[in-house]
């Protein structure tokens, strides 16, 4: 391991990085939702009031706190992976550019299956209290509570990424973009907004993606609704909300209503 010096600063300067993304995307968002655009979007607010300022100050704090945690084990991976104990490989010729696409391909199925997963053990009545209920402290989230969890969930949300780059070659680019991608999808999850169209959840095609609406009732309605990505391990294990379809579609009928 480094010694102590160096870990603080790469430590630091990881931790800087963390919170500066999280903040910059969060506080865009959620501006230009919450405030500079309210009155537009309000037809497609999903809750039924807005949380209040202590709540949204408990969301930040929180996520202030895991992005503590992924910054370390960035710097650990970053380290084991200067040593080359990882499976981080830096010419894309080296496995091809079919794998280099494939691999994020995996990748997203791969995280999309473990959340589904560990996001039910969670829900485990000997787990939940330990480990998820801070996440649900957001009974309507605002983008902040994205990565407000406890430090043993922020460590299980982070532990899919760690163990890939130990078992299959990864390109940093795909590292990136899988990042990108969780993050702007996690966001999305915890919007408060619903911002896709009518019919969606219904569609032969995007109807296996998850919307806005399908994560808000999940931290309304518990127990239902567990999955990230795709809608996919809640459709085959019949977790899917009953009413999701009905609700998702209700918040359409609204913005009509408004319109009229
Ligand atoms: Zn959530
Ligand atoms: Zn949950």
């Amino acid at each position: 391991m480094p010694n102590f010096q160096s870990f603080t600063i790469d430590f630091l300067t990881r931790y800087f990085q963390q919170i500066t993304v999280y903040l910059i995307a969060t506080v865009l968002v959620y501006s230009v939702f919450y405030i500079i655009l309210k009155k537009k979007f309000l037809r497609r607010y999903i809750g039924r009031h807005f949380p209040d300022q202590n709540k949204i100050k408990f969301e930040i704090f929180h996520s202030l706190i895991s992005r503590i945690i992924f910054s370390i084990l960035i710097v650990i991976v970053a380290y084991s992976s200067s040593l080359g104990q990882t499976k981080i490989y830096t010419e894309i010729n080296q496995y091809g550019l079919g794998w280099f696409f494939l691999s994020g391909i995996i990748l997203i199925l791969w995280h999309d299956t473990y959340f589904y997963w560990v996001h039910r053990l969670f829900h485990n009545i000997h787990f939940f209290k330990y480990i998820h209920h801070l996440h649900h402290r957001s009974s309507n989230p605002t983008p902040f509570a994205s990565n407000s969890f406890d430090p043993i969930e922020a460590f299980l949300e982070a532990l899919p990424i760690v163990i890939a780059i130990y078992v299959i070659p990864l390109h940093p680019a795909i590292i990136l973009f899988w990042d990108v991608f969780q993050f702007g999808v996690n966001i999305y999850g915890h919007l408060g907004f619903e911002m896709l169209s009518s019919c969606f959840t219904k569609h032969w095609f995007w109807g296996w993606f998850n919307s806005s609406t399908h994560h808000n009732m999940h931290h309304t309605h518990f127990n239902t609704n567990f999955g990230l990505y795709f809608n996919f391990w809640d459709r085959v294990m019949g977790t899917n909300h009953p009413d999701y379809h009905n609700t998702f579609e209700s918040i359409h009928e609204r913005a009509l209503d408004y319109q009229i």
